[in-house]
Parts: C-alpha cells; structure tokens; sequence
C-alpha cells in the first residue's frame, strides 16, 4: 500500500520559490568584481534567475546541457544557481585558480555550451576560449555598458544585456528529482580531474540536513556570509540552505583579506560565516593587528582543511566567537560531518572541550561512515584506533561523470582517502591522508604531477614531493630530490623548471638534496618513512 501523501519532486526551483514567497525581503548583499556593493533581495533573485531561464531557451540549451561559471560570490552567480538548475540544465562551477590548461580541459570533458565569467577572469577566457570548442557564448558578468571591448572573444555578450529582452515570467518545469542538477570537478584525486554531478534530490536533502539545529542551526535571522568560493563544491551549499531558511545572504566577492571581510560582516551584521583556515587566519591579523572587535558574528564555520586550536580558542576567547569544525568533500556535497557538542561536554573543562572540538565531528543527519582496516574490517569506535574512513548517504556519491576511474564505490561506501578516528559518541577525527595529495590554502596540489616536473629535468634521478607545514598556507609543498650520478642542479634552477609547467602557486617551496630516498619492495616511494627522515624539516618563510 502506498502513502496517501502529495508528491512533489525535490526541486532546486522549490527553493528559490520557497525562498520568494516567505522571505522574499531578505538581503543578498555582494561586494562585486566593480568594488561596490550591491543589494538585492530573494525576489529580485528569483525574478532574475526566471530571465536567465529564458535566456537559456531562447539559446536553445536542452535539458541537462552544461552551463559553467567561472565566478566569485555574488548576485548574478546566485541568479545562475537557481535559473540553470530549475530550468533542467547543469551549472557546472569551475576553480579559476586551476591552471588554463586544466580549465580548458575541464570545460571540454563537460561540453559546456555557455560560459559565465566574472570579468576579472578576462584574460583566462582570453587564454582559453579558442580551445573550447562546444562553448557557443560566453557571458561576461557585467553590465550592458561594461562590456569588455576588443577581446578577440566571438559570441561574447554581457549578461545584463543577454536577460534584459527576457520576460521575469517562467513556469519551473517538473521533473525526475534525480535529474542532474550541477557538477563540479574534483582534483582531490589521482590523475585528471574527475566531475562530480549533483542531482535536485541529493542538494535538496543535503541542504535540508545542512541547515538543522545540530548542523549549521540556520534560521531567518542569520545573516550569513559564505567566504568559502562558490565554485568550492557550491560554498558549502550554503546558497540552497540560505534559501531554504530564508537567511540574508552576504557575499564578498573577489576581496578575502581581512579588513574587506571584517568591513562586510560589521556592515551587513553577519552572524554566521563559512571559510578554510588560510581566511580566518588573515582575518584574525587583521583584527588582532588592529584591535577591532566582532559586534555580531556569533559563529565561524571552518573546514575543507584541519582547524588548529590557536583558531578555535582565538575566536572563543578574544571575539566570544563559536568555531563550528566540520569535514566535508567535493564528493559528498561536501558535508559530511560537524563538531556540534553534545550535552554532556558542555560541563568540560576548557582544555578538555577543545580537544572535542578539534575533532571533525558527527555525522550529518542522513549520512552515515566507518572506519575500516587494510583488509575492509569494520574497526571500533573508540576515538584511538584509526583506519580508513568511508561515507555513504543520498548526498554521497555513486561514480564519477563519464564514468572515469571506474567504480569508486566499495560494497556501496565511498572511500574518502582519509584516515580516521571515531569515538564512542561519534566523533570523527581526520589523523592522515591516504591519498597522494597536499591541500594549500584549500586548494589541492598533486604530489604526482609536481615529481613528474621533476623527473623530467636531465639531473634529478628521483623525487618526491610530500607536505612542509606553513603559517597561512597550512601546507606547502616541497620536493626530496636525488641528483643522478655526476649530474648537477641548484635549488633555484629546479624551482625556475616548474615555471609555466604548473600554476604559479602550485611550484614548491623547497627542494631537498638527498642520498637516497626510501623505496618499498614494490618498488613505491614510502612516504611516511621520508615524513619521518624529515621530521626535522623547517619551511623557512617570511610571510605571517
Ligand atoms: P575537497 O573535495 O576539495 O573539498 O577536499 C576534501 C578533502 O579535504 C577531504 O577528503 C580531507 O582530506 C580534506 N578536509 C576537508 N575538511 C577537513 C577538515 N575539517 N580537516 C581536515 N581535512 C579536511
């Protein structure tokens, strides 16, 4: 017997929907790529994003064609949330920080058909456009007069022109909640990047389990302020939460230094804001630096790399600031879990509280993991006993776009290449990496490609690259090198062979000399063992 109840598909267009009719007057403020500030609210998003639809048909794009963005936080990034998605196309998000060559990739491995980019990302699509041969319009986000001239850019238009003949009109079509939604590529994997696609379901159920009281405890009454990027697996999904709670949303733009994000948040009293560890650091100089305080933030949420305590007790003790510490992945939406204390720690003493809040935290409602050994054995939940961590959940994903790798998936759990504790009351902790990976500033390096640079210089014999601690960064990269017999090369001129081979920011910091590097039986560089030969190891850098 089946229930008696209405069905109505999970929509990304029910939100934005939801989000007009009953908070309709809530802000959407950016700071834009012009510098100023702009504000709007949910109706004016909704109505705008209904002429990004029409624009999208009168384009001719079908059901599931890819519509990419190449933007930071903002309005117009938000209209385009909502109008590809709830019109039946995909909005594929892309990190402008990759390099051009991988951008372009990304964007054929999509076939994306219209590109929408902010206008201080000019010269990538400069750089790349002619390699792109399934984009058939490029959209510079911008207004009709703004429009950058001379570009040598075909089928460019500005977006305020391209939806201002459009009617604010559009009925959202009904279709399969399973129908793609989104997409965002990963390189927090081995090899090319892989496309991660979202369905309608899985980012309204992930929205939904994000904003509960023991996840981001999102309300009408927050202000908040998404500081981690929208092309960052949709800034936390912090634009469909925000609109599912009716929340003001605030967003910085292109500007993550500390004063223009301390400037936001007392201007637009921000409650709530979301970032890696490298933003919160440079916002605390600033404020530190300058003696200013918070008047309304009352919580910071941090993930995408560890947070250290110095974080957590700094915003605690000199702002009253609450650091929510959570884990998440391109692959799972991205939240995964949260430390919300349980009833029970909040009698704790200081030192002991903190040492539950550096844990990555519990699972999001819906989501469930394990930690396993080498042969697959579930292992214990007793906060010592570490093993590889794996999820699973309707946000989670079930492979790759294309298929590529294969079957990610092992007996239906994802293995997320983390290593991991859990406690008895379910606290996740990250202790390691079981992927060959370094996260700088939140943003993935693969070791791989940076040994393969190396290898191809005539004097280095081998190489491997593993991760040096840095004050901002978190990490950064350096290199272990064995020069071949006879064969010389200083620090510098490795350093100079990565330029242009890899982004600017992706070159290591360092190159070390060695005799030999620990080699298994397979014939694999043993990481761990050359961590712990370098244990001693400083990166010696002057930036704070
Ligand atoms: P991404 O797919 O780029 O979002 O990266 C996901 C990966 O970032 C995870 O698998 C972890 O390795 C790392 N990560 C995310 N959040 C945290 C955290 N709070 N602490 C430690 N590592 C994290």
């Amino acid at each position: 017997m089946l229930g008696l109840m209405q069905v109505r598909p999970l929509l990304i267009s029910n939100l934005i929907h939801f989000a007009e009719r009953h908070h309709g007057e809530a802000e959407i403020v950016s700071r834009r790529v012009e510098g100023d500030i702009h504000r709007c609210t949910w109706v004016d998003v909704a109505r705008r994003a209904r002429c990004v639809a029409n624009a999208l048909d009168a384009d001719k794009l079908a059901f599931s064609d890819r519509v990419a963005t190449l933007a930071w936080n903002g309005y117009r990034h938000l209209e385009l949330f909502y109008g590809v998605s709830g019109s039946g196309r995909v909005l594929h998000t892309i990190n402008p920080r990759l390099h051009p060559d991988q951008i372009a990739w990304i964007i054929n491995h999509a076939e994306d058909q219209v590109l929408a980019f902010d206008t201080n990302f000019l010269p990538l699509v400069q750089a790349v456009h002619t390699q792109c041969p399934t984009v058939k319009k490029w959209v510079a986000l911008a207004d009709a007069d703004k429009l950058p001239q001379d570009t040598g850019i075909p089928n460019l238009v500005s977006y305020e022109a391209w939806i201002a003949g459009q009617a604010d009109t559009y009925d959202w079509p009904e279709f399969d909640e399973n129908s793609a939604s989104s997409m965002c590529y990963t390189s927090g994997t081995t090899g090319n990047p892989k496309g991660v696609l979202y369905s309608h379901r899985s980012t309204t159920l992930h929205a939904l389990a994000a904003t509960l009281p023991d996840a981001m405890n999102l309300s009408a009454r927050e202000s908040v302020l998404p500081v981690v990027p929208m092309f960052h697996v949709s800034a936390w999904g912090l634009p469909y939460s925000a609109a599912l709670a009716g929340c003001k949303l605030v967003f910085p733009g292109p500007a993550q230094d500390g004063k223009s994000i301390h400037g936001l948040i007392e201007a637009e009293k921000v409650t709530f804001a979301a970032g890696v560890p490298t933003v919160w650091q440079m916002l605390l100089a600033h404020t530190q630096g300058n003696g200013l305080k918070f008047s309304t933030l009352k919580r910071t949420m941090i993930g995408g790399s560890a947070c250290p305590p110095a974080m957590i007790n700094a915003f605690r003790d000199q702002y009253g600031v609450d650091v929510l510490h959570a884990w998440g992945m391109t692959e799972t939406s991205p939240l995964g879990t949260l430390c919300m204390l349980k009833e029970k720690h909040l009698s704790l003493e200081t030192e002991a509280q903190l040492a539950i809040r550096l844990k990555q935290g519990r699972a999001l409602s819906g989501l469930d993991m394990k930690i396993v050994d080498t042969d697959g054995k579930e292992l214990p939940w007793d906060g010592e006993t570490y093993g590889d961590l794996l999820v699973k959940g309707p946000w989670v994903i079930k492979a790759y776009f294309k298929s590529e790798g294969g079957d990610p998936l092992v007996d239906g759990w994802f293995p997320t290449g983390d290593v991991a504790t859990i406690d008895a009351d379910g606290f996740m902790q990250i202790t390691d990496r079981s992927k060959d990976l370094i996260k700088s500033g939140g943003e993935w390096i693969s070791s791989i490609d940076i040994e393969n640079i190396a290898v191809a210089h005539p004097a280095v014999a081998i190489a491997a690259c593993i991760s040096a601690h840095h004050p901002k960064w978190e990490e950064r990269p350096i290199i272990a090198v064995v020069k071949k017999p006879g064969a010389e090369v200083t620090r510098e001129e490795l350093l100079a062979f990565y330029e242009g081979k890899t982004a600017k920011w992706q070159i290591p910091d360092d190159v070390v000399f060695m005799e030999s590097i620990p080699i298994g039986a397979t014939g694999k560089i043993l990481k761990m063992r050359l961590r712990e030969q370098l244990a001693d190891y400083r990166l010696t850098t002057t930036e704070a």
